[in-house]
């Protein structure tokens, strides 16, 4: 990963690449090889007063909708490109498939982030850092204005490829590690705290107004629901981030941050969720270690499509 943190001093200070190099060189030598050339490139990083946020890697198989700060390392398996036009506007999308061992995911560049992608092609590896939202097909990578798109040194040797549909399974058949889909409704939903400040630079997480890395910040919020889901062969405990969990309680973030404010009671938010509606949800189940209990975190939700539920009953 040191070829990311050199291009990110490059790109930040305008120092050409190799000059980068050498000034890393001369703090190993300087420390007396006592450190990684890792760690001397966060040190002449510091030293640029360049952040270089500890990098915190994502199997690709492991994204879920609604991560706010994703990085991922994958390798380019299918490109395609398309203009389109909306409300007499032109514009161009593009589409990278990226993969790793664990599975595929979309990362759509927008206009002008298409430019990022230049001098990449099927094969190559990248690292992308970014955040995740629901797509037509499920999770997908965005850049946004903080997302980063650069070449990446590791070598990834086989692609797992999934299926874009989920299997459907009934919760009494769950079992670690799957990516399923089940049609359920959510009987119950928790209370608590289902906030989470964000740090509206890095998208971190932040607390209490202040963000590690940009100090006192005004935060944007997060969503964070968790249930039960009971589809009458059992029954397991739920979890969804932002787009998904909108989706999951029928009401956007800043209705239920707005329901929230008024009366400063999470009852106010919790007491206007609809219960009880069959959902078909998408997702991985996942065991809580500190809880030592299986969960299904969710990657979509939809409603229930009749003509694709006769087709399923009937394949
Ligand atoms: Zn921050």
């Amino acid at each position: 990963m040191i070829t990311d943190i050199i291009q990110k001093i490059s790109s930040e200070t305008g120092m050409p690449e190799d000059e980068v190099n050498d000034k890393i060189e001369e703090k190993k030598l300087e420390l007396s090889g006592m450190i990684s050339d890792e760690g001397a490139a966060y040190i002449v990083a510091k030293e640029l007063g360049v952040t270089i946020r500890k990098i915190q890697r994502l199997n690709i198989g492991n994204i879920i909708t609604g991560m706010q700060n994703a990085d991922v390392i994958g390798k380019i398996v299918k490109v395609s490109e398309k203009a389109f036009e909306k409300d007499g506007n032109k514009g161009r999308v593009m589409s990278v498939i990226l993969g790793d061992g664990t599975g595929t995911i979309r990362l759509s560049l927008w206009n002008d982030e298409i430019d990022k992608f230049s001098g990449f092609t099927r094969g190559d590896t990248v690292h992308v850092r970014g955040f995740v939202k629901e797509g037509l097909f499920g999770p997908e990578l965005r850049l946004g204005r903080y997302g980063t798109l650069l070449r990446s040194d590791e070598t990834i040797q086989d692609v797992l490829e999934r299926k874009t549909e989920y299997e459907r399974s009934p919760i009494s058949e769950l079992a670690e590690g799957q990516h399923r889909q089940i049609r359920a409704p959510i009987v119950q939903v928790f209370g608590g705290n289902i906030f989470y400040e964000i740090c509206p630079v890095c998208k971190g997480r932040a607390k209490e107004w202040k963000c590690q890395e940009h100090g006192d910040i005004q935060p944007e919020y997060g969503l964070v629901i968790s249930g039960i889901a009971d589809d009458g062969t059992g029954n397991i405990r739920i979890v969804a981030f932002n787009d998904a969990a909108e989706k999951l309680i029928g009401m956007s973030k800043f209705e239920a941050k707005r329901l929230f404010d008024m009366k400063k009671k999470m009852e106010a938010v919790i007491e206007k969720i609809p219960l009880g509606r069959e959902l078909v949800i998408d997702g991985r189940v996942s065991r809580n270690a500190l809880f030592d209990r299986m969960e299904f975190v969710v990657n979509g939700v939809s409603g229930i499509d009749m003509k694709r539920e006769i087709e399923t009953l009937l394949a």
